[in-house]
């Protein structure tokens, strides 16, 4: 008997699910569901390249034809807003009906809000295409943007609204910026950066108040600073989107709660991306949430293959980057595993930190540098993580030595 496959989150990894489900030959029907009204589309761009244009254009994912052609049935604009798990049936806010064999949640995750009175229309965060064109529009000279939270959405946005010559200060509660997963030796060069380039970083200052009234919006800070901006873009974190699971009754653990296979509590519902926690077999089954646009490919790629039955377990290294002006930062395995580091220079500048556990094996590598300085030794760095190895600190550190000879080693 035919299957029918519904992915619910028609973003980087429902999306993707999708066509790796064709691309392996299922023949059954495919329907992707998502509440925005676009193809599905890449969300990297929308703090960088789309933010700096003369107006944001959608990258899809997939065109029209590719979903024609393929038979991937996408209904946009519509929420899923329940799963009768017992009759296999995914209802939506148009009030259709979907019937399912297996199911994919890739719902992704929302900017978490910042939790005070006083927020207006001048208070906005990032998540969609159409959260970027309204960013976009008030990104121009003369204009004052005020970014609470110095994270990675934050500082991206940053870079991007000086590019188009607003002014910009950039609030940070925490002591430094880029305080989560982020070495402070490469914080401080983006923080060094930035300030090169004009923007303002108030670090370690905790918001007492917002007024956002009228033509401007008055930020209070907590040591009496104020600062008066005629947008606030607010970054500060994710939070995982679970109602629809949870209200089936599915396991939430810091997200949609699955296994190494990314199947939920339910066999025949899986989670992926953003959404869902997982263990990670390369820290020893440690349960983590990713949010990265690598990571939503993969296991929306994954996902397809197990729910065609493949019983393969997640086995990939954890990958992300940022850009910011000419700086690309990039961090292969997660550094808070690490209890030493070993500093290795590259050519203009670049440099990569190496994270040691205290076994001495390699946990995670983190690099900065213009362009793609670091992208090949990040890279293998990333292949010596996935194989668990032990280089020798001295080697690591030495620009003489090939990260490929440890990799032979
Ligand atoms: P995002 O993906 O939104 O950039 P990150 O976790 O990378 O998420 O960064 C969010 C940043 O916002 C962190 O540096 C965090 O310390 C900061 N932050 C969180 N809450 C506040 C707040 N109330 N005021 C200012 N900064 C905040």
């Amino acid at each position: 008997m035919t299957k029918a496959m519904v992915i619910i989150g028609a973003g980087e990894c429902g999306g993707r699910a999708a066509l790796v489900l064709r691309d392996l030959g299922f023949e059954g029907p495919v329907t992707l569901v998502g509440d925005e009204p676009h193809l599905p589309y890449e969300r990297p761009p929308l703090s960088k390249e789309a933010m700096t244009g003369e107006a944001p254009a959608i990258k899809a994912i997939a065109s029209d034809e590719i979903l024609a052609e393929r038979s991937i049935r996408h209904i946009h604009s519509v929420q899923a807003v329940a799963i009768d798990r017992a009759a296999h049936v995914v209802r939506l806010s148009d009030g259709s009906a979907l019937p399912y064999d297996k199911l994919l949640l890739a719902t992704g995750s929302l900017p978490r809000k910042l939790p005070m009175p006083g927020l207006g229309a001048r208070c906005v965060y990032l998540r969609t295409f159409n959260d970027a064109k309204a960013i976009h529009a008030h990104l121009r000279a003369g204009n004052r943007v005020a970014i609470v939270g110095g994270g990675f959405i934050g500082l991206e946005l940053a870079a991007s609204a000086r590019k188009l010559g607003a002014d910009v200060t950039v609030v940070e509660a925490q002591p430094r910026i880029l305080m989560r997963g982020v070495p402070a030796e490469i914080a401080e060069i983006i923080h060094k950066q930035h300030e090169a380039e004009g923007v303002t970083i108030l670090a370690g200052q905790g918001i007492s108040a917002i007024a956002d009234e009228g033509a401007e919006v008055r930020i209070t800070l907590a040591g009496g600073l104020e600062v008066v901006a005629d947008l606030a873009i607010i970054g500060i974190g994710a939070v995982p989107v679970t109602a629809l699971a949870a209200e089936a009754g599915l396991a939430i653990d810091n997200g949609i709660a699955v296994d190494a296979e990314l199947r939920t509590c339910d066999p025949d519902i899986f989670a992926a991306g953003d959404c869902c926690s997982f263990p990670l077999a390369v820290y020893g089954g440690r349960r983590v949430r990713l949010e990265a646009w690598r990571n939503a490919q993969e296991q929306g790629a994954l996902a397809a293959r197990n729910m065609l039955g493949a019983g393969e377990a997640h086995a990939a290294v954890p990958w992300f980057w940022s850009d910011q002006y000419g700086l690309t930062l990039q961090i292969a395995g997660l550094s808070d595993e690490g209890h030493s580091v070993v500093r290795r220079d590259l050519e203009d500048g670049a440099f990569i930190l190496f994270h040691l556990a205290g076994d001495g094996r390699l946990v995670a590598a983190s690099g900065i540098g213009p362009g793609n300085a670091v992208a090949r030794d990040i890279r293998l760095a990333e292949m010596l993580i996935a194989k668990r190895a032990k280089p020798a600190p001295e080697a690591l550190g030495s620009q003489t030595v090939k990260l490929k000879s440890l990799l032979a080693a």
